[in-house]
């Protein structure tokens, strides 16, 4: 096979970020936006020794799957891999991807999954669930301002006011910040000359309390006439913060550091269940509240908590996960590298009136193993315990120190979150080996028509329940 060769793939498979996967006369292609069950006619970009990339170039026969996508941009954009394939059938995919991480990498026979495993968590109304929308912003070929997304790895902008994984508003409010940019003459930033002003607009809306937030990242300290931009984005309903951030620097880093408000808190307040977030333009908050929800209601369930428990909950960012296992458990501590995020944690925890959580800044494993250490020199012949451990790592998972610390901990219950099954399947075969099991898994789509799926697992010593579901 070599560059430009053009070729007839039937996809058979679907690789883990979504793209199609077909073999011609024993060679493997990867081809994005063609989805399992199509021919389609590509042309090779990269060809390897075994393997090689193709482009999607005509579809021959579509796949009883495929659907025409909602999005007029979902090819150009990249935002989302696999609006194409019907929404059920994007299910299986994620489900699968789930399960076969789980018995390949983590070693668990498929007759066990089988059993262990809970149906998918799919969403009833799959578009318009995410709270929060990045918008760049600058000029077409003809110099007319716009908003939209970057095309897939790389930075032109493709205008698209109306994202349909956010919400409607989101065009109302940029179309009033162009109108406001075109009639005083305001600059977009333009990245290659770092010159102009407005870079990029950040908005996010509390669908339980459906107040809004605009935040304009500029490149300056202030924007001329912007009491007037105030004005009127204040006028739409639930409008509840206007801020600037203020980011001068030559970087791919959307947010600036500084935020100066305009109108307004400078803060939203939403819910997840009964728990109330204040969040801020910096604060890290999960993008779709409603499938977040679930599977932290799941991770709680798998905690199994009745109140008397001492339980971590690592890498709790804002403290969402902690502060809805506190509700339930005797006491709970949070532990999170970044400093703002606990500072988010405390307040959090201080308007739910919640106690009984206690938050450190650091990376999980050097608290954990710290901790750890300390206790034993200050408890001579004792342990410290944890009767549940909670982790929802990045996508690389957790460090090898730190499971080992947790299984020394001798929890009952590890809950485990996780945003990529592949590192998850690597943990839990560690956990395996160190004497405990898998009890249940479930898998939660928080990013319908993305390829990415979160999953949550629960995993018990071996000689408290063995596969009991
Ligand atoms: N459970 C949280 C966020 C999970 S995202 C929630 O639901 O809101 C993963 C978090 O891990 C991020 O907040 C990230 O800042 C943090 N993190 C990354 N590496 C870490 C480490 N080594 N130790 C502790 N926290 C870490």
């Amino acid at each position: 096979m070599q560059k430009n060769d053009i070729v007839v793939v039937t996809i058979e498979d679907m690789g883990t970020d979504g793209e199609g996967i077909g073999k011609v006369d024993g060679y493997t292609l990867f081809i994005k936006d063609a989805v399992i069950g199509d021919v389609v006619e590509a042309k090779v970009m990269k060809a390897k020794k075994s393997y090689g990339y193709a482009r999607l170039m005509h579809i021959i026969s579509p796949s009883e799957f495929r659907v025409d996508p909602k999005c007029p941009v979902a090819r150009q954009c990249g935002g989302c891999q696999v609006q194409v394939l019907s929404y059920e059938r994007q299910l299986v995919f994620k489900n699968e991807k789930v399960l076969n991480n789980l018995m390949r990498i983590g070693g668990i026979p498929e007759e066990v999954l089988a059993r262990i495993m809970e149906p998918i968590c799919g969403m009833d109304k799959p578009f318009r669930y995410r709270n929060k929308a990045q918008f760049p912003i600058g000029t077409d070929k003809e110099g007319n301002l716009i908003a939209g997304f970057y095309a897939g790895r790389t930075h032109s902008i493709i205008p698209c006011k109306d994202c349909l994984l956010g919400v409607e508003v989101n065009a109302q409010i940029l179309d009033i910040i162009l109108g406001f940019m075109k009639e005083f003459g305001i600059r977009p930033y333009d990245e290659e000359r770092h010159d102009g002003l407005v870079r990029h607009v950040l908005i996010r809306t509390g669908f339980t309390t459906k107040e809004i937030m605009v935040c304009i990242v500029i490149n300056g300290k202030s924007l001329p006439h912007g009491e007037a931009l105030a004005g009127r984005l204040a006028k739409i309903p639930g409008m509840t913060s206007i801020t600037l951030s203020v980011n001068r620097d030559k970087t791919n880093v959307i947010m600036g550091n500084e935020i100066v408000p305009l109108w307004g808190e400078t803060y939203i307040t939403d819910y997840i269940g009964d728990v109330k977030y204040q969040i801020s333009p910096l604060s890290f908050y999960q993008v779709n509240p409603v499938q977040t929800e679930k599977l932290y209601k799941t991770a709680l369930h798998y905690a199994g908590l009745t109140g008397k428990e001492t339980v971590w909950d690592l890498y709790c960012g804002i403290g969402t996960i902690s502060l809805f296992l506190a509700q339930n458990a005797k006491q709970v501590y949070g532990v999170e590298i970044v400093p703002q995020a606990i500072d988010d944690a405390k307040n959090n925890a201080c308007i739910n009136e919640i106690e009984n959580a206690e938050f450190y800044v650091g990376k999980a494993e050097e608290v954990l193993p710290g901790y750890y250490k300390k206790y034993a020199e200050e408890h001579p012949g004792e342990n410290a315990h944890a009767d549940v451990i909670v982790v929802d790592p990045p996508r690389k998972g957790c460090e090898e120190s730190l499971l080992r610390t947790m299984v020394d901990m001798k929890p009952e219950r590890i809950v485990y979150v996780s945003c990529d099954s592949a590192t998850l399947a690597r943990d839990v075969k560690f956990l395996r080996g160190n004497g405990y099991e898998l009890q249940k898994v479930k898998a939660v789509d928080m990013f319908p028509h993305t390829g990415h799926v979160e999953t949550v697992v629960l995993m018990s010593g071996k000689d408290v329940i063995k596969y009991q579901v």
